[in-house]
């Protein structure tokens, strides 16, 4: 399987390539060649265990690793996940509920990060050399990304984090890992100024190449290939259960990566009647689905601040595809939304953007107003993301159609919000035990200069 770029001007590369560029030299994101098939396989399919299903489904994509060392790697990534099926449905009310929250950060990226964090490992074994992760964080992805290549040899991981503005739980999942290859900076400074230096960083080419630095970038196309898995998992579960044939799932969005996996799996054949887009009071996305102008606004702080985005950065990959895969469409769009801050695409004969999706939006009201009801009802306990997918698919619910919403985190990560919804806290044994946990963090001043230094000093 050849990648390509969405801004077609890159040579196609192989998938261990693919992996390593995260984004394309010509700032486009990467995709395959074409999509592959899999209508015919899916009865087969629907027997497998989540990792037998893992390799089946990423085997088609990661063409040049040998099927014995991919099962490796695929067994070990998801040996790490608390539930022996990995990502459970349970049944709740009128929903079924996809739970990706069992990995060790208890956040649906774990599903992609534990992957990468394995692969990065492998493609260094293979050709030799070192990676020096540099990223910045305000909360989720930082957590979810060190534990993905924490005490591996041949990585380093530098996660920059503003001094006391993340959560204290969030912070705690960070600096509690003491493996001698992580490194955590609390930056004197807010998470753009983080965002700054990382990019001011990356911008120099020659310290870039020198200290091998590398990014464990949202766009990465492994990240997105293994999150295809969950759908075609929970689907062929809950299709069996409900006797039906196709089903439809909601999901809690920011940068558009989970959702764009549903819809690369759709593509390939599974039977998704609809995929429910939910946001919160950031809702560029669910705007475009409804209007067909993407438009920017500010972004306003949530109580599901995983989905507090302004540009989705996975959009690119939709536009793609809607623009009939053709590069210098994408290009357009995207030249005319910088300069202008917009981009609008056609609705269609039926007033929308495309068929297979709908789109809402929940505010922070209406979502703890959800998380109280569910809890009430079933005795079940959304996180502030997950209620936001709920709410939305409760517009969208369908006589004929099962629903599969997506879990994205375990309420517990999110205490006061569900303290505010329901008057008390839910625990996990994993963020208990952070409170006495030993940790390490350095204080760095807020200066690419300071970063730089600290980045030779330890590599
Ligand atoms: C990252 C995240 C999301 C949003 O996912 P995208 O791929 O950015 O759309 C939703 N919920 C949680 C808990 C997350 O961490």
């Amino acid at each position: 399987m050849k990648y390509i770029s969405t801004r077609g001007q890159m040579k196609p590369v192989e998938f261990q390539e693919a992996v390593m560029t995260g984004l394309a030299p010509d700032g486009g994101l990467l995709l395959p060649a074409s999509l592959p098939d899999v209508g015919d396989r899916l009865a087969a399919w629907a027997k497998l265990s989540f990792q037998d299903l893992a390799y089946e489904v990423i085997s088609l994509f990661a063409t040049d690793i040998p099927s014995d060392d991919l099962k490796k790697l695929i067994n070990n990534s998801y040996a790490t996940f608390e539930h022996p099926e990995v990502a459970p449905t349970v049944e709740i009310g009128d929903f079924h509920i996809l739970e990706l929250f069992h990995g060790p950060t208890l956040a649906f990226k774990d599903v992609a990060l534990q992957l990468l964090g394995n692969l990065f490992e492998y493609i260094l074994e293979q050709r030799g050399g070192t990676l020096n992760i540099l990223g910045a964080t305000s909360g989720d992805t930082g957590s979810a990304a060190i534990h993905g290549v924490r005490g591996k040899p041949k990585i380093n991981i530098f996660i920059m984090h503003p001094a006391g503005r993340t959560s204290p739980l969030q912070e705690k999942q960070m600096t509690s890992v003491l493996d001698r290859n992580v490194f955590n900076l609390a930056v004197d400074g807010t998470f753009d100024d983080c965002q700054h230096i990382m990019k001011t960083t990356f911008a120099d080419v020659d310290f870039k190449t020198e200290y091998a630095l590398g990014a464990v970038n949202s766009v990465n196309w492994a990240r997105v290939l293994a999150q295809t898995v969950y759908y075609f998992y929970s689907a062929f579960q809950v299709m069996e259960k409900t006797g039906t044939n196709t089903v439809q799932f909601s999901v809690p969005t920011g940068n558009f990566g989970d959702i764009l996996a549903g819809y690369l799996a759709q593509r390939m054949g599974l039977p998704i009647s609809k995929l429910i887009l939910a946001t919160n009071e950031n809702d560029i996305l669910s705007r475009f689905f409804n209007t067909g102008i993407y438009g920017m606004a500010d972004v306003v702080p949530t109580i599901s601040p995983s989905m507090d985005i302004q540009v989705a950065s996975n959009f690119e990959r939709y536009l793609y595809y809607r623009a009939g895969q053709e590069p210098e469409k994408v290009v357009a769009l995207l030249d005319g939304f910088k300069k202008s801050g917009t981009l609008a695409v056609d609705v269609n004969e039926n007033g929308v953007v495309d068929d297979l999706f709908v789109a809402g939006r929940g505010d922070t009201a209406s979502t703890l107003a959800t998380i109280k009801r569910y809890k009430e009802q079933f005795g079940y306990v959304l996180d502030p993301h997950t209620a936001v997918g709920v709410l939305v698919a409760e517009a969208h619910r369908s006589a004929d159609v099962p629903t599969i919403c997506l879990a994205t985190a375990h309420p517990a990560k999110f205490t006061q919000a569900i303290i505010d919804a329901t008057g008390e806290a839910v625990h996990h044994p994993t963020l208990d035990a952070l409170a006495d946990a030993e940790t390490r963090c350095d204080s760095i001043a807020n200066h690419v200069d300071a970063v730089k230094q600290y980045l030779v000093e330890h590599i």
